[in-house]
């Protein structure tokens, strides 16, 4: 609901210690509580920096087709590693991410997930080169039965 004019919603204000982690992933709505989920009860990040945005981690591989796209993304990565020094970053995938498929056009699931971890590859070897104290995880998030199943990509 939409506030009144001159309304005011509150929320509980705790301090939070400083995130430990930079997390990449989509903005796909219908992936967010999981990835939330798996974040703050698996990975046990209480807080953590994000970047959500359409594809997750894509953005960063654009470097030759969309070089003004994947510029802006390695800006806010820098800035994100400056200001909160995380220890950790952690990258994920996910399965019918429909940015994907605007971007390759009559893929098959497999082949699109192929795609997704080769992306997770890429941007994981350029943060490696780029902040090489950097600990990179990759996940990829799949939809099975009535779970959200996630799974280390290697
Ligand atoms: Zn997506």
């Amino acid at each position: 609901m939409a506030l009144a004019e001159h309304a005011v919603y509150r929320t509980e204000f705790e301090p939070r210690p400083s995130p430990e982690a930079l997390v990449i992933h989509c903005s796909d709505p219908r992936y967010q509580f999981h990835f939330q989920e798996f974040l703050r009860q698996h990975l046990g990040l209480d807080t953590y920096e994000l970047i959500a945005v359409p594809g997750g981690p894509q953005f960063l591989t654009a470097m030759e087709f969309l070089p003004k796209f994947s510029w802006v993304g390695w800006r806010w990565v820098k800035f994100l590693v400056d200001v909160a020094k995380p220890t950790r970053v952690i990258l994920i995938g996910h399965e019918g991410c429909r940015w994907y498929k605007s971007l390759h056009l009559l893929r098959r699931q497999a082949e699109m997930r192929r795609l997704e971890e080769r992306d997770l590859h890429t941007v994981a070897a350029e943060l490696k080169e780029r902040f090489s104290a950097l600990a990179l995880e990759k996940y990829f998030a799949r939809h099975e039965g009535e779970h959200v199943v996630f799974e280390l990509v290697r």
